[in-house]
């Protein structure tokens, strides 16, 4: 039976605990035990148009790094028991990913370009940030040694098609021609095999998704922030865009054959690592990939820095 007096002590204790919880959860040691649950299965996403997922308005302050309600405790018995995570399956289509820490992938489409890729990949090793870039295969062909410099610099390389074709508009034939010929000439030149593949103008359908992934083992990848930089070539739009829209997991896409979109970049990722956004390849994201947790306490995402997201006004 517990006295009064015992309830106080177990309170006090709490109170210690809850304390040092957040003291641990602020000083943004580790990425913490718990999940940031986002959205369904990103699967059932549109294949064209993914909705930004992140609405809340950031800023450039650096604010601190909240990745998480629960960490480990001093007594498990005091705070609600994390569950146990483990990786999620591996899914046939990503347009984002569920993860744990403020990690987020940033790809870069339609290169190799012989000015804006080199132009990009030295602002990139500036910065220590890893990209995924899907290029195509008959450029690869022309500018072998860019490609090359992509793989050496440790990015990843992904397929996106030999000439950028719509693929559910191809014969089987023809389809399996454009994602044979790209990974040919991207491990030709490179010595690599891609192991994710985006389509073209993210055109797909069910029978292309299951060839891609049981035929090619290519799971397909898709976005979750489209600052449309083919379209909108002001770099003031585009990192402002990526820097309003990204949340942890996020695939930002963007083009490497644009000049606009390379001067964006030193803004936008500049901005992302002030906010405590790591990057890391499309590979290493899935790889971090958890399943929804249901029924547990939700985190906001990184940076926790508006307190009313709906009324944010649109951008652009
Ligand atoms: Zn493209």
């Amino acid at each position: 039976m517990e006295t009064p007096s015992s309830n106080r002590m177990n309170f006090s204790l709490r109170l210690c605990v809850f304390a040092a919880t957040a003291q641990f959860i602020f000083q943004g040691s580790a990425p913490a035990k718990a999940q940031l649950p986002e959205r369904p299965d990103p699967s059932q996403a549109s294949a064209v148009s993914p909705e930004p997922l992140n609405v809340s308005k950031g800023d450039s302050t650096p604010a601190p790094v909240y990745t998480g309600i629960e960490t480990p405790a001093a007594s498990p018995s005091a705070v609600a028991t994390p569950p146990i995570v483990q990786p999620a399956p591996r899914k046939p289509t990503y347009n984002r990913c569920n993860v744990e820490g403020p990690f987020l992938a940033i790809t870069f489409d339609d290169g190799p370009h012989p000015k804006n890729t080199p132009r990009l990949l030295d602002l990139l090793k500036e910065r220590g940030v890893k990209a995924t870039f899907y290029v195509i295969g008959q450029n690869v062909v022309q500018y072998p040694d860019i490609a090359r410099r992509i793989v050496e610099e440790g990015h990843e390389i992904g397929n996106h098609s030999y000439t950028h074709p719509a693929l559910p508009k191809l014969s089987p034939a023809r389809f399996a021609e454009e994602i044979t010929k790209s990974n040919d000439a991207i491990q030709q030149a490179t010595g690599v095999l891609p192991t994710t593949m985006r389509p073209p103008y993210g055109a797909i359908n069910a029978a292309i998704t299951k060839r891609l992934n049981e035929e090619f083992q290519l799971p397909v990848i898709l976005w979750s922030v489209d600052p449309l930089d083919w379209k909108i070539r002001k770099a003031s739009h585009v990192s402002n865009h990526i820097l309003q829209n990204s949340n942890a997991g996020a695939i930002v896409l963007a083009h490497d054959i644009h000049p606009s979109t390379i001067d964006a970049m030193p803004a936008a990722i500049d901005g992302l690592l002030a906010k405590g956004f790591q990057f890391v390849t499309v590979s290493e994201l899935i790889a971090m990939d958890r399943p929804e947790v249901q029924g547990f306490p939700v985190a906001p995402s990184i940076p926790a820095v508006s307190p009313s997201p709906s009324i944010t006004p649109a951008t652009h």
